[in-house]
């Protein structure tokens, strides 16, 4: 079974996102729990939660995908900017309950110059502080490119975070195929090595989300620019071998590509039609 779907706009709310996912061949997809700058969410629709529910449920939807702001910066250098992060991952698990279950991602964060331990511990502080025993939503650290001083490039260092949170049993992965090839992880030439690798580090049973996207730029070049599958570096190929890899049957698959629904869609009837079931 593949669960496959694509980032969409939350604005109208979660039965909305469920149809809008299931006219273009979806049965899962990823939203932003609040503008994607920051700011205050808007209030939950216990209604809409109940409908969607309801909907996903009928049309067997896989699990949901909630992104956390990109402002988010648990490894900040600033306060203020680490107080907001706090403050906005408490706040979005818990409206996340609303939903039991789901998936929750962050990008782990930039240490801005203050180097990679000190906005590790950064982290680890705050998911400790924002986790709770009853929490039914598993948090998944994304993988990055790299860029700047982005923490999370490499699988040692989520998994370092992962080692350091008290309720290791709510953390999950993330990978985002752009990231990781843009990181330095040949997914086109050595799939297996990479899977291997990253099974060996933080265990494969950790891996809970794909966001799949294709790269605007070479291997290793640490750039993060999505382009359509297909169009970019990694090619068509590779994103068929992950889909049918054994090793990751029943995780659910993102694109974060640069589409509108149309496109979406035909991405998506592209990659059901080279799955092999
Ligand atoms: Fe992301
Ligand atoms: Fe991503
Ligand atoms: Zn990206």
């Amino acid at each position: 079974m593949l669960n496959i779907g694509c980032h969409l706009s939350s604005s109208k709310g979660y039965l909305h996102m469920g149809k809008e996912a299931k006219s273009i061949g979806a049965d899962t997809f990823q939203f932003f729990t609040r503008n994607p700058r920051g700011g205050a969410a808007k209030a939950i629709d216990e209604e809409d939660v109940k409908s969607f529910l309801d909907f996903a449920k009928e049309n067997n939807f896989g699990k949901i995908l909630a992104h956390a702001p990109y402002t988010l910066n648990a490894c900040s250098d600033k306060e203020q900017t680490r107080e907001f992060a706090l403050n906005t991952m408490k706040d979005d698990l818990l409206r996340m309950e609303y939903t039991p279950g789901q998936l929750y991602n962050f990008h782990p964060g930039s240490h801005v110059g203050q180097g990679v331990e000190i906005g590790i511990d950064l982290i680890i502080k705050q998911l400790n502080a924002v986790l709770w025993e009853d929490m039914t939503t598993t948090v998944l650290l994304e993988t990055m490119a790299g860029k700047g001083s982005e923490i999370g490039r490499t699988f040692e260092e989520l998994k370092q975070i992962i080692d350091g949170v008290h309720l290791k049993d709510k953390m999950g992965v993330c990978l985002d195929t752009c990231h990781i090839y843009d990181g330095g992880y040949d997914i086109v030439n050595d799939l297996d090595g990479v899977l291997n690798e990253f099974d060996k580090i933080i265990g494969l049973d950790r891996l809970k989300a794909i966001h799949m996207n294709d790269s605007k730029n070479p291997f290793a070049s640490h750039k993060d620019r999505h382009e359509k599958i297909g169009e970019g570096s990694i090619g068509l190929q590779a994103m068929v071998n992950i889909i049918n890899h054994p090793k990751l049957q029943g995780i659910p698959v993102l694109l974060e590509t640069p589409n509108e629904l149309d496109g979406y869609a035909k991405e998506i009837e592209t990659l059901r039609a080279a799955y092999k079931d």
